[in-house]
């Protein structure tokens, strides 16, 4: 078993400056006093990193992490990987200008050449590229004037449990918001499906749905511009999209001539197991929207879209820092690092054999309700097996529900042991873990044991 203070293996092994809980202290307080109510992930993370290598992160106070967030799933090759920062050097190292707007450079050249080299061939060949910049939402937002601009119709379909940002179109397109010209349709979910049946089954009827508002005259859907979904819901509860049923989205779509926009700011980069998580299925969107890993870490968003959708003025999408060269040149190195060296594929294969031994912890913690995800984005519900689910709840009848409380407890208990990971899902009772695609054997046998230990002293709490 792991325990709280033990340092993983391998790098950094250059011991702290200061290693000063006193001073990790004092900035967690200022922070708590000077910054937004709003924030995030420092409110469950009350670390202050000041050093990171690969998977570890360490903190003011000398202890170090295993870092199952990674930037938010931004991270493909963990944190300051050397090709990463090799790549930023050698900009530096060069004089290129840093800010160029949107003006051609060798730099954005080389990152648009690996992006295509990456593509499916069919969108490849007829690729072209807008860099929205700095973030995923950035890019939604393109995507959605793109392809409201190429068909002039204003509706847009989109599923529960979505999430695509935070500006106004892409939170209009996530689930939790309502707008009158979002049409939302139900995502299929084998744990908690809408329909009660799981499986084949669920997305079948989920896919029936979507086909029966499209073809029904009166079903007061506005005219769809486009269909945007997430291969994988990750901030939605980690819910891999069965791949008939994607397929079954493409046909609907193409059939009607509604463009279909994939979301892949997060499945994107080897993620899910393939290098975009749309290969699985063997379909080809006509817009991916692109963000977190193609900057290497850095700042950068794009949406690629086939050639006959590029329709828009001059000025369309315009905005400043859309030329983000260290993240062009960070996002170029990750891209063909990934794809030269297998990443992709391996994370298909250790992520599995995480899921499979995460499988164990389902079978022994009646708590742990579900396990589920696609390569090294993998999610684990928890759930209270002793309260009888409200009429009210999401859950299957029969099916426990949600347990955000146990999740976050969860949460706490995995930090204590060493090891940082994410909540998600409708109830942020989801834990979430988006390793490095670089993680070694023996690091996910760390993440598991230190989750597993983490999930045993929750549960021992939470139930007496
Ligand atoms: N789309 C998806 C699928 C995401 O997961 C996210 C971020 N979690 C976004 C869009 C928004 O990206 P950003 O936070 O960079 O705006």
């Amino acid at each position: 078993m792991s325990v709280t203070e033990q340092a993983p293996a391998g790098p950094p092994t250059a011991p702290p400056a200061s290693p000063d809980g006193a001073a990790q202290e004092a900035i967690l307080r200022r922070q708590s006093l000077r910054e937004s109510a709003a924030r995030t992930y420092a409110r469950a993370l009350p670390i202050v990193p000041v050093r990171a290598r690969g998977m570890t992160i360490e903190g003011a106070d000398g202890r170090r992490y295993l870092d199952c967030l990674s930037g938010a799933g931004t991270l493909a090759l963990g944190h300051n990987h050397p090709v990463v920062l090799e790549a930023i050097r050698k900009v530096l190292d060069s004089e290129a200008p840093l800010q160029v707007l949107d003006l051609a450079t060798p730099v954005k050249d080389a990152f648009i050449t690996e992006l295509f080299a990456t593509l499916p061939g069919e969108l490849a060949d007829r690729a072209r590229v807008q860099f929205c910049g700095p973030a995923g939402t950035d890019a939604v937002e393109a995507a959605l004037k793109l392809v409201r601009t190429a068909t002039g119709r204003d509706g847009l379909l989109a599923f529960t449990g979505a999430y695509h940002g935070m500006t106004a179109g892409a939170l209009e397109a996530s689930a939790g918001a309502r707008d009158v010209r979002v049409t939302r349709l139900p995502y299929p979910q084998d744990y908690r499906c809408p329909f009660g049946v799981g499986g084949e089954r669920g997305a079948e009827l989920a896919a029936r749905w979507t086909q029966s508002l499209l073809d029904d005259p009166k079903s007061g859907m506005p005219a769809p511009a486009g269909m945007i979904l997430e291969p994988v819901q990750g901030e939605g509860g980690v819910n891999p999209a069965p791949d008939r049923w994607l397929r079954r989205m493409r046909k609907l779509t193409a059939d009607r001539s509604i463009p279909l926009i994939a979301d892949e700011v997060q499945t994107g980069v080897g993620r899910t197991g393939a290098f975009w998580a749309v290969e699985h299925s063997g379909i080809v969107p006509d817009v991916l929207v692109l963000s977190k890993a193609i900057g290497g870490s850095l700042p950068l968003a794009v949406v690629v879209y086939r050639d006959d959708l590029d329709v828009w003025e001059p000025g369309a999408h315009a905005g400043t820092f859309r030329g983000n060269q260290l993240a062009m040149a960070a996002g170029a190195a990750t891209l063909a690092y990934v794809r030269e060296n297998g990443l992709a594929e391996r994370a298909g294969l250790i992520g599995a054999r995480m899921l499979g031994q995460l499988q164990g912890l389902a079978a022994t913690y009646p708590c742990v309700g579900d396990v589920r995800g696609r390569g090294l984005m993998i999610g684990v519900e928890l759930v209270d097996p002793l309260r009888e689910p409200a009429c009210h709840d999401d859950a299957v009848p029969g099916q426990p529900p949600a347990a955000p409380a146990l999740a976050a407890a969860v949460q706490r208990e995995c930090l204590r042991r060493g090891l940082i990971v994410e909540l998600g899902g409708r109830h942020s009772s989801v834990v979430r873990l988006l390793p490095p695609l670089t993680l070694t054997d023996e690091q996910a046998a760390a993440v598991l044991d230190r989750l597993a230990d983490a999930v045993a002293s929750a549960a021992r709490d939470h139930h007496g």
